[in-house]
């Protein structure tokens, strides 16, 4: 007799084992309608500590590893190079250049190394040039990685840094930054220094059907960039007002979903031509790398190290949030590629960009060697970085979030599909059909209020009320997708927790005339609004 292996019965193999729980409270149904009511039903205002599942944000929600808590013990609060600094820059450069060789030198810190000679020779005074992560005296005569506390801060220095040299170059120039799908905080640092952001992916592409059942075999990659637009664009504006192209990794904006190898050479090839450099909004570019390994032809057999390797050897600099695929709860990353196209451009007037990026972190964010981290965030994140490549996680990463489109496609809930990586996303405009509701009525919205008034879930609507449908001209209307976003916590959730949720998500779906329309009651033309304007459901 032959029985089946777990993986063609479809059954995922156990990747980790929970030794911490945290116990959820009874809250009644009646306690949480009044807690929304008296927050303004804004889905960032409503306490936690009240939910029983959060999809709010995959962003520094993860459970940590042991291994990442133990390093934690050994995390150094000195102000001056701390340990920690010399542990994350050595494992940027081996996640990110070093494939199937990383140095991994963290490891002579969990085993208390004392040989100084050693520490010396092989940790404090090793030099690096020529990468993304200069090391010594390199590193201070040209600096290319400036650590921060989020992926936002990274893009804040780099972009209020870039207009200032735009500006030194030509005062009147107006000038653009293409991407495959800004995410909200890029958009909005880009727009603050007077830049333009402009989404160049196919609406049409992401919302086209794909069989449920196909999601183990074939993956279409709809978060690449139109590069047929890129190209019309650079044509349109010239290549001069395109400082740099931007490409995310998974696509966050357009349902997370990847961005292929090929799409990544196609887009460096043009950047190339043009003299732009590109650059990636690495945020998830772990669950990338498994995505291209998974199915894109020629990776099968490759590591997810060595992929990612390739991946960031077409960019020339990148911004991270280390909250996400960093696996831990805070942190964040500018790197530049030493010597690049960015570097070589906006190094004018005798000051290298990187010595201008530095100053700036400093007077803002703190010295380079910690960047408004505390040392056992920096060990956190520095081992963080070798837990989230690992084969076995990413399956299972990826495998639960597939599980949890296949469960709502079974009920035939409208889904984006195939899955991406860290979420899930209702398509609300399919969802909403025959209910009568408009755009302008932020329906998405008004079921994310009624999933957590009746089973304690938070999610958050990515759509016309977010993406500030009514403060848009036409043509950027035309853009917005209508989604609610489910972003699953790293290591936090179990199978039964999804089940929990689709079962609540197929009861609103079966109801969903009950869905209320919802009114902005304060802050309509606040900037990012989603965080701070006041709502009201409006019940028949
Ligand atoms: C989360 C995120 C950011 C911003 O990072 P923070 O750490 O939240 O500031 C930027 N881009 C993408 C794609 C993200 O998902």
């Amino acid at each position: 007799m032959k029985l089946k292996t777990m993986t063609e019965l479809g059954t995922p193999i156990p990747s980790h084992k929970a030794y911490i729980i945290r116990s959820t409270k009874d809250v009644s149904m009646e306690q949480r309608a009044r807690v929304l009511k008296e927050t303004e039903y804004n889905m960032f205002s409503f306490p936690a500590d009240l939910l029983y599942l959060d999809y709010l944000s995959d962003s520094g929600s993860t459970s940590m590893t042991d291994l990442q808590w133990a390093a934690m013990f050994l995390g150094d609060e000195s102000y001056g190079r701390n340990k920690g600094y010399y542990a994350l820059l050595e494992a940027f450069r081996d996640t990110f250049e070093r494939g199937d060789q990383p140095r991994k030198i963290i490891d002579m810190y969990l085993t208390g190394e004392n040989d100084v000679e050693k520490l010396m020779n092989d940790i404090y005074l090793q030099s690096f040039e020529g990468g993304f992560v200069n090391g010594g005296i390199y590193q201070l005569s040209r600096p290319n990685t400036f650590i921060t506390p989020q992926g936002r801060v990274a893009e804040y220095l780099l972009f209020s840094t870039l207009a200032e040299v735009l500006h030194e170059i030509d005062p009147t120039k107006k000038y653009y930054i293409p991407n495959n799908g800004h995410f909200d905080t890029t958009g909005a640092n880009i727009r603050a220094v007077d830049i333009e952001p402009v989404n160049v992916f196919d609406k049409t592409i992401v919302l086209e059907p794909f069989p449920a059942e196909e999601m183990d075999k074939s993956n279409p990659f709809k978060g690449n960039m139109d590069v047929v637009q890129l190209e019309a664009l650079i044509q349109e504006k010239g290549a001069d007002s395109i400082p740099v192209i931007y490409l995310t990794i998974t696509n966050n904006s357009v349902a997370g979903q990847p961005v292929s190898m090929a799409n990544i050479k196609a887009v460096n090839a043009i950047a190339d031509k043009n003299g732009i450099p590109l650059f990636f909004d690495a945020c998830r570019f772990a669950e990338n790398a498994y995505f291209i390994k998974e199915f894109e032809q020629g990776y099968q057999n490759l590591s997810v190290r060595e992929i990612v390797k390739e991946m960031f050897s077409y960019a020339d600099g990148f911004t991270i949030s280390l909250k996400k695929d960093g696996m831990a709860n805070m942190g964040g990353a500018l790197l530049l590629r030493d010597q690049g196209v960015f570097v070589q451009k906006y190094s004018i007037n005798g000051k290298n960009i990187g010595t201008r990026l530095k100053e700036k972190q400093i007077v803002t964010i703190g010295n380079d060697s910690y960047g408004a981290l505390s040392g056992r965030d920096i060990m956190a994140l520095s081992m963080g970085l070798y837990e989230v490549v690992k084969e076995k996680y990413l399956k299972s990463r990826i495998g639960q979030t597939r599980y949890f489109a296949k469960k709502l496609a079974e009920h035939n809930v409208p889904v984006i599909l195939p899955a991406g990586g860290h979420a899930v996303y209702l398509d609300m405009e399919r969802f909403l059909e025959g209910t009568g509701m408009k755009t302008e009525d932020f329906g998405g919205v008004g079921f994310t209020i009624e999933l957590i008034k009746h089973y304690g879930i938070r999610a958050c609507e990515l759509g016309p009320f977010a993406f500030e449908y009514d403060q848009r001209p036409p043509e950027q209307q035309r853009s917005i997708l209508n989604l609610v976003r489910f972003a699953i916590p790293r290591n936090a959730y179990s199978r039964a927790d999804i089940d929990y949720t689709v079962a609540a998500v197929v009861e609103l779906f079966n109801h969903k005339e009950s869905i209320p329309k919802v009114r902005i009651s304060r802050g309509k033309e606040l900037s990012l609004r989603h965080f701070q304007t006041g709502l009201e459901p409006v019940y028949d």
